[in-house]
């Protein structure tokens, strides 16, 4: 994966801030009376689409945003309990539930008196509300599954993944059509398609860059293709941007608000940068986090970018495959790299030889990465993962700084699991959106 491979003569960039595919500040909401359109640009937005002023309905719109995420972090929760957490007035917080139980986001249930106290009415998501799409393209199989504004999934279906990306749109938009005779009211309330893409995408304009796998793709305007084609919203992201996405609504990140995801793939690392709760996706939204082109060595191998010594050459399955098997005259098969983890769990030498120096290597740039950052947490990913109990204190220590302790901890859900959350959490993104402010 790399941002040199690309070639700019024959790959045209759309401008963000141009066009259908912008991000739009409108927002569509299902309501019980059809759909409410919500429009959130200011007159002097749109005049200038890089400023975003304040508006006199702003402190509610962020207000809006902070409830329901609040909502939906501690559900089923009373509106005391919101106007305790938030300080918000009571009225005020009752204002703006209202506003969300009429576009149908939000459901009201009976409570359980505590003593003589009055029954508290409780607030939950409905999960039956603002439908979306998640699509994880995988090299060899694609994952398609559908959710609703708790990021719940209800349906989940494969394909095989195309060679050709417009077969691939023909394939997705024949899986919409088999949703959509199975669910009819459901499917026709899809409001948004989130896709996840194992390569460089330039997010803002769902534009495919780069898929090592699928090099017909580079070039692909493919969010922009599947919103033409299904008359649906739809956004296109890096695979690793999305796990970290995903990891913001994992439970025990909940309060996290900067953190790092690593992916140690099969024969490269990806990584996802979130900062102040935002993921970081670079100045131009075509990529940031390519740690794994780290150079850790001037005189090493030659990577897939062109250059030499490159961070992934070292940390990759691959990478510890060969370490495991220097002489293996055939090529790594990532399905077998788990008999290596097997092994080293049965006390293999060879396999925790091989192991144990990847962890060196994976200590190396996870302490470049954390003197950069400073991050709360580095979330490592990936079928290494698995052998953590085995590697972690030379991860951990080999190359820490001094008198700093790097905090790093594995993912919880495996890495397809990952991808897919993300996928839903970048469907569901405008639900949960709050204005943008400033220039
Ligand atoms: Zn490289």
């Amino acid at each position: 994966m790399s941002s040199e491979k690309i070639d700019r003569n024959t790959i045209r960039i759309r401008n963000p801030l141009a066009g259908p595919h912008r991000d739009r500040s409108g927002l569509r909401l299902s309501s019980g009376r059809g759909h409410l359109s919500v429009d959130r640009t200011s007159a002097l937005e749109r005049r200038n689409p890089l400023i975003h002023t304040a508006t006199p309905s702003t402190v509610r719109e962020v207000n809006r945003s902070i409830i329901l995420n609040l909502i939906r972090r501690h559900q089923p929760i009373s509106r005391a309990e919101l106007s305790q957490r938030t300080g918000i007035f009571r009225s005020n917080i009752s204002d703006i539930v209202d506003e969300l139980v009429g576009q149908d986001l939000v459901v009201e249930k009976r409570g359980i008196a505590v003593g003589r106290g009055r029954v508290p009415t409780l607030l939950s998501l409905n999960g039956n509300s603002f439908r979306v799409l998640a699509v994880s393209v995988r090299p060899s199989e694609t994952l398609v599954a559908a959710a609703g504004l708790t990021g719940k999934i209800s349906k989940r279906v494969t394909f095989e993944t195309p060679r050709n990306p417009r077969e691939f749109v023909r394939k997705l938009l024949k899986t919409i059509a088999q949703f959509h005779e199975q669910h009819p009211g459901k499917a026709s309330g899809l409001q948004e398609i989130g896709v996840g893409v194992p390569g460089l995408v330039k997010a803002s304009a769902g534009q495919v860059l780069w898929i090592p796998a699928l090099p017909e793709y580079s070039g692909f305007e493919l969010a922009a293709e599947i919103e033409k084609r299904s008359g649906i919203s739809t956004a296109a992201d890096n695979d690793s941007n999305l796990a970290a996405l995903a990891e913001l609504w994992v439970d025990e990140t909940a309060d996290l608000s900067d953190f790092v995801v690593l992916v140690i793939g099969d024969v490269g690392v990806g990584a996802g940068i979130i900062l102040n709760r935002e993921l970081y996706r670079g100045h131009d939204t075509s990529f940031a986090a390519e740690f794994g082109h780290m150079t850790i060595d001037l005189a090493g191998a030659e990577c897939s970018c062109g250059r030499r010594g490159c961070w992934e050459l070292y940390v990759s399955d691959r990478a510890t495959w060969q370490r495991y098997l220097p002489k293996s005259p055939t090529e790594f098969d990532p399905s077998r790299f788990q008999e290596l983890l097997d092994l080293a769990h049965q006390g293999n030498q060879q396999a925790l030889g091989a192991l144990g120096e990847t962890a060196k290597y994976l200590s190396v740039g996870i302490s470049n990465i954390f003197l950069a950052l400073n991050p709360e947490v580095i979330i490592v990913a990936g079928c290494i993962a698995k052998a953590w109990d085995l590697i972690q204190n030379t991860v951990v220590r080999s190359f820490s700084p001094p008198g700093l302790n790097v905090p790093i901890r594995t993912a919880r859900p495996d890495l397809e699991q990952l991808y897919l959350r993300g996928a839903i959490r970048l469907a569901l993104r405008k639900a949960f959106a709050k204005p943008k402010l400033g220039w």
